[in-house]
């Protein structure tokens, strides 16, 4: 993102579009092209308002995904904003938790969904280089749930236990997930 240069909303895909069936494609370059999309990404979900974002929501089939959330332990420290392309879940915990989540792709359902409590997550930072993430507890759902974008995953096929929230506002306060 050059300076001056405006940076945009995105068009959220939502469920059924196929786009989000399909397993990403592992990022190559880091020139401008994904500098802009990686602004983009974190803009929409600011927007939104969501706590993560996938590549494959805004209709690009890349590896790429943007989490913001504070860590579960410091609620009141600023939340942090993690830019992470070519993401891969290297090691999970055997312990898992059940939590309610949400997807700005299935507006309007939230569900419960069983995850890996502690994970650690290595990829890519926004210019290629190699980063590591360990995230527990909604941190480490987050991850689980838009690294499951990136294989075609929604979290609606994890769980039998999907309802429907009367507004929006329920939805975003109530759930994890984008
Ligand atoms: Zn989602």
């Amino acid at each position: 993102m050059f300076k001056g240069e405006a940076m945009a909303i995105r068009e959220i895909v939502t469920h059924p579009n196929e786009i989000l069936r399909r397993k990403a494609h592992k990022v190559e370059s880091f020139g401008n092209e994904l500098q802009v999309l990686i602004d983009d990404m974190v803009e929409t979900m600011r927007a939104e308002p969501g706590v993560g974002l996938a590549a494959p929501q805004v209709g690009v089939p890349l590896r790429l995904i943007v989490v913001e959330y504070g860590e579960d332990e410091h609620p009141e420290a600023a939340p942090k904003l993690y830019v992470m392309a070519n993401p891969e879940i290297s090691k999970a915990s055997t312990e898992t938790e059940v939590g309610v989540e949400g997807c700005l792709s299935i507006p309007g359902f939230i569900g419960e969904v069983e995850r890996s409590l502690e994970i650690v997550v290595r990829g890519q930072n926004r210019h290629g280089k190699a980063m590591k993430v360990k995230a527990k507890g909604w941190l480490a759902r987050i991850f689980q749930h838009e690294i499951d974008h990136l294989n075609g995953i929604l979290f609606i096929d994890r769980t039998d236990k999907v309802w429907k929230v009367e507004d929006e506002a329920e939805r975003a306060q109530a759930t994890a997930g984008d």
